[in-house]
């Protein structure tokens, strides 16, 4: 049966004769055959939300159902993939229409007509369930693909096919139960509003490491843990967005980019493709998903493109993978979705915002995690998700980023004032949390070292002790503060500029490992508590301030990760030259 237009409002149509629809079908309207998205049903009529240019629809044009939810496609070519917000390639939609994307141009997500080599891991006779992996496609230099048996699917393997494949070419077989004989390509599509089935969520215990001082050692996020990332202008954002890209320990990156100005999106997409991946020496991309929408792209498709992303985002997680998925930036996502409820005449809540602004907000981290996997066997996968918010004005207080701020559980505060002063990368250590802290120090105190929390834990006090004497300082001047907080003041600075300051254009300075980490925190710690020992047993100040080893405290973060020993040698002589001062100068 076909709708009919009635109302045309910006990027939502209304069209009547829509009974038969579901919510969050897709329907094609008009002879353009525009692509659109039933997002409320009253009656007979369907509010629709097009995810192309409107301007030339009007009342009377035909609506028809496609009887199918929005969906993705999940296989071989994903990867190294630049999608708009529905997963239409980019540079097929280029190509087909010019700069300004055409309308109603139909372009499939994936090639279906590239071969890809599939190696099948299974043979025939094997018992597999969802989700177990049946075979491997090498996509790329970096990424296998691994192809999993379609959720729902069990059964006795009949039949598997290696080779040169498309992804809808038949590589296996499977028999149910009841003897009914299932085709599987490696080709599986999935409802993007509906998050991928796993077996079981876990409690999140191990960081993602990034190499940034400032996140790992004082706000470390999890795996599968969720991040939130304000970024004023200029305060560094995109700098710290390829740090995490580049360095974290992520196998897949998935960077969702909605509705930046143009130019910001556009300078995305100029620069992603121009990262090279430390870890393999071939460009980033080559383990990385891009999905665009800059603001001149109509604005619905905006609002699916995170649910777009995240959908990618789970498939990788279900073949095993770390993935970490960035949106950039959820404030613009979130104008989307106030314009869509403007137009349905909703009842608009704070700011204009609709009353669901916090559930959706929550519905998408949600679908980040660390999970068991489906399958026969004992698997495991991540997904990390880390938002930028926007909001005008730096002002945190809007409803978007109080809504984040309740859901996230770490919130890397970026500062303009900090970057004014070129403190990079500019995380703000007194607005900045974690709130993973306590699930992951155990991990700390295995992998790192035995007593690694209680550094990291007196590098935070220090600082809030420099925060409180700033104050005093302020007030009554330098001169005022005892010899013991005059030491507290000089341990900040250096925790501060020897140790989170950290210059992301250098080639060692770049990357710390957790090894680095610990060394050079617990030299800049020590330094600290043998001085307060010193400043006990009678040193001066001035003399424990001028050990020679404390010039090379503040070079240590420019020692390369093979010459870590050079480290201890510091630390070694640092506490040899207090120790003199303990004993010259005490009595
Ligand atoms: P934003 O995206 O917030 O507008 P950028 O990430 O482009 O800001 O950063 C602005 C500038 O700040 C960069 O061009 C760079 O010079 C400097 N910068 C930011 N982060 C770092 C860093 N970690 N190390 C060194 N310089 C940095």
């Amino acid at each position: 049966m076909e709708g009919r237009i009635v109302k045309v409002s910006g990027p939502l149509i209304v069209a009547e004769n829509m009974q038969d629809v579901k919510m969050y079908d897709v329907v094609r309207v008009s002879s353009e055959r525009l692509i659109g998205e039933v997002i409320e049903l009253r009656g007979d009529k369907a509010s629709i939300q097009v995810y192309e240019e409107t301007s030339m629809l009007g009342p009377g044009e035909a609506v028809v159902s496609t009887n199918a939810p929005l969906s993705v496609e999940l296989g071989p070519g994903l990867i190294e993939g630049i999608f708009d917000g529905i997963q239409r390639p980019l540079n097929e939609l280029v190509k087909k229409s010019g700069d300004r994307i055409g309308r109603g141009i139909e372009v499939s997500a994936l090639s279906h007509t590239k071969k890809w080599n599939f190696v099948a891991k299974k043979k025939a006779g094997d018992l597999v369930a969802g989700g177990d992996i049946i075979g491997v496609v090498q996509e790329n230099a970096v990424v296998e693909h691994r192809i999993m048996v379609p959720v729902g699917v069990e059964g006795k393997i009949t039949a598997i096919f290696d080779g040169e494949k498309t992804v809808d070419d038949v590589v296996a077989t499977v028999v149910d139960k009841s003897g009914k004989e299932r085709s599987v390509t490696m080709l599986q599509k999935w409802p993007v509003r509906i998050g991928r089935p796993y077996r079981e969520k876990m409690a999140p215990t191990q960081p993602m490491i990034t190499g940034q001082r400032v996140i790992d050692t004082l706000f470390p996020i999890a795996k599968g843990g969720v991040a939130a990332v304000p970024g004023p202008f200029g305060s560094g954002k995109t700098v710290v967005q390829h740090q995490l890209a580049k360095w974290a320990d992520a196998d897949i990156i998935v960077y969702v980019g909605c509705g930046e100005r143009g130019n910001e999106m556009t300078d995305v997409l100029n620069e992603f493709p121009h990262l090279t991946d430390p870890k393999t020496g071939q460009p980033l991309m080559k383990r990385t998903v891009l999905i665009a929408n800059t603001s001149d792209m109509p604005v619905a498709a905006r609002e699916a493109s995170i649910y777009t992303g995240i959908t990618i985002a789970e498939y990788f997680r279900d073949m095993g993978y770390n993935v970490a998925i960035m949106a950039d930036s959820t404030s613009r996502w979130a104008e989307a979705l106030r314009e869509m409820s403007g137009r349905l005449e909703e009842m608009p809540g704070e700011e204009g915002y609709p009353a669901y602004l916090s559930s959706r907000l929550a519905e998408f981290y949600e679908r980040a995690g660390i999970v068991k996997l489906l399958g026969s066997e004992e698997r495991v996968g991540s997904v990390t998700a880390i938002g930028a918010v926007s909001p005008p004005g730096g002002d945190m207080s809007e409803p978007v980023s109080q809504a984040t701020l309740r859901i996230v559980k770490v919130f890397w505060g970026l500062s303009a004032s900090l970057a004014s002063k070129r403190h990079f990368p500019a995380i703000d250590w007194l607005t900045s949390y974690s709130l993973y802290g306590d699930r992951l120090s155990g991990w700390y105190t295995e992998h790192v070292a035995p007593d690694c929390n209680s550094y990291r834990a007196a590098a935070m006090r220090i600082l809030q002790e420099e925060a409180q004497l700033d104050e005093i300082v302020r007030l009554v001047g330098m001169d005022a503060l005892s010899p013991r907080d005059r030491l507290t003041m000089e341990a900040a600075k250096s925790v501060r500029e020897d140790y989170l300051h950290q210059n992301a254009f250098h080639e060692t300075d770049t990357y710390s490992s957790m090894e680095k980490q610990y060394k050079m925190l617990k030299l800049i710690i020590d330094y600290y508590r043998f001085g307060i020992e010193a400043l006990e047993k009678s040193a001066s100040l001035d003399d424990i301030l001028s050990i020679p080893a404390r010039d090379k405290i503040g070079r240590s973060k420019y020692v390369p990760e093979a010459e870590l020993a050079s480290v201890d040698a510091i630390s070694a002589d640092m506490k040899a030259q207090l120790g003199e001062l303990k004993e010259s100068d005490g009595f």
